[in-house]
């Protein structure tokens, strides 16, 4: 491509991506695709020459855009959010642009100060222990696997990359836990029936007795407690796992206590949010999302370690050529985590932290918080609906309930968020709380105002009421 057409369609589609942002609510939230309907549209074969850009961008726009799932749409009420912005779309346009692959520091030195710069600025934003060292990792599901990681390494005194385990360690969660706490222990070699899921209590919160059950239990079997994970905002419900007493029992059993904030940490930016953060200072190492709720770019995750030493003795490894004549002086980032090559994410960090100040985000943050207080307090007044967990955040669980079978309760509800998805306009999730069918009214989209709640709401009360008059 030559520069004159580079600069053409450079314009062009930033053009493209500001119309987008500014008219995704005219898309239906959800891709309207039958599977493999895209794939007929796409050729078996690559060009044998190459094709225009004006052709690739038709086709985008005509094959793959009918199969995009809108997630910046204001009607995003699915899952969690992973709410993107416009400094934030910028910077990635200069990362492409620059093409840095920042494994060390010497492969980019503003990459690596930079980030280090953006971590500790938003360790002091969340009020996390001074102390604590921060590096971004890809994903949440990767920072939990580094977690374990360390965890088992300094369980087994750092031997047991070298040497194999010699006595089996165990890891303990909440019933709520991500599914990647899962998958992380089976790819970090603990073994899923050394896994330990802790009940939880009314508000599906960690019961720490029984935590400090399970864990004596396993030691009076000769295992080894290595690491306990704790969830702050768990993904069902956003339920807190109380920090301090958990704290206080991996003191004494000497076990590594991760931290798993995926969605929720953003919300310690909020002073009156802090409370969740009591017991801070037990954490080994704490994970939060800023792609998930705090207006960065997928992919960004914001990893935090109180021994760094811990972490590098794990993944340090030192080939010839990857020696350079500062390593004793840098952080070389490689040595923080499971890949090599480091794409620059700091970059699209700093230019969200700056461009929104940190109280530009703690209003946006706010503002979610108490459009769900707005929507919880629409569910409590109706009489036909329930709400079926605390709303510490911007997740509401709730369902239908008019009364009848636990079974039908449950049927009617997979309905109604069938037929709220159907409208297009709106996208829910589902969960199942204590074997309850749960709808999740997950907010947090940057554009999302009262109005789009509301409309949620008239859908789903509609929707409802159709159903129940079948
Ligand atoms: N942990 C929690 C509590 C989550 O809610 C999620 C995703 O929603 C994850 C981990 C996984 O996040 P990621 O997609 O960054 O791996």
């Amino acid at each position: 491509m030559d520069k004159e057409t580079f600069r053409e369609f450079g314009y062009k589609f930033v053009d493209w991506v500001t119309d987008y942002l500014e008219d995704v609510e005219k898309f239906p939230v959800m891709a309207r695709v039958k599977p493999g309907e895209i794939r007929e549209k796409l050729p078996d074969e690559p060009p044998q020459e190459g094709e225009p850009m004006e052709r690739l961008f038709e086709d985008f726009k005509g094959i793959i855009l009918p199969g995009i799932t809108h997630w910046q749409h204001p009607c995003w009420f699915a899952y969690f959010p992973a709410n993107n912005s416009p400094p934030s779309i910028l910077a990635e346009l200069l990362t492409a642009g620059i093409g840095a692959q920042c494994m060390i520091w010497q492969t980019s030195p503003a990459a690596a100060e930079l980030e280090e710069v953006v971590m500790e600025w938003l360790r002091s934003m969340l009020g996390l222990p001074e102390g604590m060292q921060g590096c971004i990792q890809d994903t949440a599901s990767t920072s939990t696997l580094v977690a374990l990681l360390s965890a088992r390494e300094r369980a087994t005194n750092f031997e047991s990359n070298e040497k194999g385990l010699k006595v089996p360690l165990t890891v303990y969660a909440s019933e709520e836990a991500h599914s990647s706490v899962e998958k992380d222990v089976k790819i970090a070699g603990y073994g899923r029936e050394n896994l330990r899921y802790i009940p939880t209590d009314e508000n599906f919160a960690m019961i720490p007795s029984e935590l400090d059950k399970a864990i004596a239990a396993d030691k009076a079997k000769g295992m080894k407690p290595a690491c306990v994970i704790a969830t702050i905002g768990t993904t069902s419900s956003t339920a807190i796992d109380p920090l301090g007493p958990i704290g206080e029992i991996c003191a004494k059993h000497g076990v590594w206590l991760h931290v798993d904030a995926a969605f929720a940490g953003t919300a310690a930016v909020l002073p009156e949010k802090r409370d969740m953060l009591k017991g801070a200072q037990y954490m080994d190492s704490f994970v939060f999302n800023p792609h998930k709720w705090m207006l960065t770019n997928f992919d960004c995750s914001a990893y935090f370690v109180k021994d760094p030493g811990a972490l590098i003795r794990t993944f340090e490894i030192h080939p010839e050529y990857l020696k350079t004549g500062v390593d004793a002086k840098v952080k070389n980032f490689r040595d923080w985590g499971i890949q090599l090559g480091r794409r620059f994410r700091a970059l699209k960090l700093w230019f969200v932290l700056r461009s929104y100040g940190v109280e530009g985000i703690q209003e946006f943050v706010r503002k979610q918080i108490s459009m769900a207080q707005m929507f919880k307090k629409w569910v409590e007044a109706h009489e036909n609906f329930e709400l079926l967990a605390p709303v510490p955040f911007s997740l509401v669980c709730f369902r239908y309930n008019d009364g009848r079978g636990e079974e039908e309760l449950n049927q009617i509800n997979e309905k109604l968020l069938n037929e709220v998805n159907n409208t297009a306009e709106v996208f829910l999730t589902h969960t199942s709380l204590r074997g309850k069918y749960t709808l999740r009214m997950a907010i947090g989209q940057r554009t999302t105002q009262e109005r789009h709640v509301k409309k949620a709401w008239d859908i789903i009360v509609e929707s409802s009421e159709r159903l129940s008059r079948e």
